[in-house]
């Protein structure tokens, strides 16, 4: 292949996570445990402005611990956004819960605030009040806070923010991954900042977030002798890794501008053909750190073409882009839970594809998506 391949998201280092990783092998912290961890959980406590943070070695290991926290067990239902990454929904399974799946309204692309009643409203007269709702801020947008929030205080049911695409977007000026009882990051590879693998939780109190450091450590009493009284997990990030995260903290504003950039270059690229729409916030309440550029395109408009050939042309000039998230009441491995609403989810899965959205791409791979697509549409 002559030109190199342009990807949807990768790893963008800032240049000083080699000197945090050498702190920790000059103090010899090769370990879950060194100063590395303290720093980058303050970090994202400064950067957050709220929350207590701990990091964990992935942003599904959050999702399972924050799921614990927010007090689900074996037999209880979970509300989960259909349209996300399947991470957002495993971990109910890990726990013998059970998923329930929620529609996107089209604004947002995240949980329709309707069909969330809706599914509440059937499942109480069905016997069984869930447990928590899962609420994603999909592709870096925030979902529609005050109307998910007065949905849950209606019913006294807590919110699992899954901010995993999302640091550096905000509502109304406040940080996404602030918003639920738990809210939880991930760090890994593609997203906005990573540490190779990681993922954070964050809790609205030091004692939450202790107690997410003790599952995350194996559930280890203060005793000298290994004393258990609880079931733990190996869930805690290595210092090596946070080493990395303070590296990143240092560039995460500046690469939230340079993805923010390529939601722009998409906008210019596309604003003079028609059928083919730039997803972008409804309004100035919402920030959004367009993790990944997404177009949605309907055929009718575009003389036939769809979001497949689109795929392919950019995929024959060895560019990535990818359909948006499968809905998971779609995927074989969900189908049999419940799902609450209508086609909104499978309509955005039928029309949308992700573009290389990297704050790492150059002038010249910006060309080279430009030439694709012009080339697609002028013919
Ligand atoms: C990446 C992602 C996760 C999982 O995070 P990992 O760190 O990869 O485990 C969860 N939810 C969403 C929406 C994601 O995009």
């Amino acid at each position: 292949m002559a030109e190199n391949k342009i990807w949807l998201s990768t790893p963008h280092m800032g240049g000083t996570e080699q000197k945090y990783i050498q702190e920790a092998f000059d103090s010899n912290w090769i370990a879950p445990i060194g100063l590395n961890l303290t720093v980058f959980e303050q970090n994202l406590e400064n950067y957050l402005g709220l929350g207590n943070v701990a990091v964990l070695n992935s942003g599904t290991a959050a999702i399972h611990l924050g799921l614990i926290l927010l007090g689900v067990e074996s037999g209880d239902e979970v509300l989960c956004q259909s349209m996300t990454f399947s991470a957002s929904a495993n971990p109910i399974l890990y726990l013998g819960a059970t998923p329930v799946f929620i529609d996107s309204e089209p604004e947002t692309w995240n949980l329709c605030p309707v069909a969330l009643e809706a599914a509440i409203v059937d499942r109480i007269a069905k016997g069984k009040i869930p447990k928590v709702i899962i609420a994603v801020d999909l592709y870096g947008t925030p979902y529609k806070i005050e109307a998910i929030r007065a949905i849950a205080e209606r019913y006294g049911i807590p919110i699992l923010e899954d901010s995993a695409e999302a640091l550096g977007s905000c509502y109304k000026g406040q940080k996404c991954g602030t918003f639920g009882d738990i809210s939880v990051l991930s760090f890994n590879g593609g997203k906005v900042i990573t540490t190779s693998g990681g993922g954070a939780i964050v809790a609205n109190s030091a004692v939450l977030k202790q107690r997410a450091i003790f599952l995350a450590t194996q559930a280890r009493e203060e005793t000298p002798h290994f004393e258990h009284t609880e079931i733990g997990y190996n869930y805690r990030m290595s210092n090596i890794c946070a080493g990395i995260g303070r590296g990143q903290m240092e560039v995460l504003d500046a690469h939230v501008i340079l993805r923010r950039e390529m939601h722009e270059f998409y906008v210019g690229v596309f604003k003079d053909i028609a059928g083919v729409t730039v997803f972008t916030v409804p309004n100035d309440h919402f920030f959004s750190n367009y993790w990944l550029s997404t177009v949605l395109i309907d055929p009718k408009k575009t003389l036939g073409i769809t979001r497949e050939a689109m795929r392919l042309a950019l995929e024959k000039a060895n560019v990535e882009s990818r359909p948006l998230w499968k809905p998971m009441h779609l995927q074989p491995v969900f189908r049999d839970f419940p799902y609450y609403g209508n086609a909104i989810a499978e309509t955005l899965f039928a029309n949308g594809l992700c573009l290389p959205s990297g704050s790492n791409l150059t002038e010249e791979d910006r060309s080279r998506i430009k030439a694709v697509v012009f080339n697609l549409f002028s013919a």
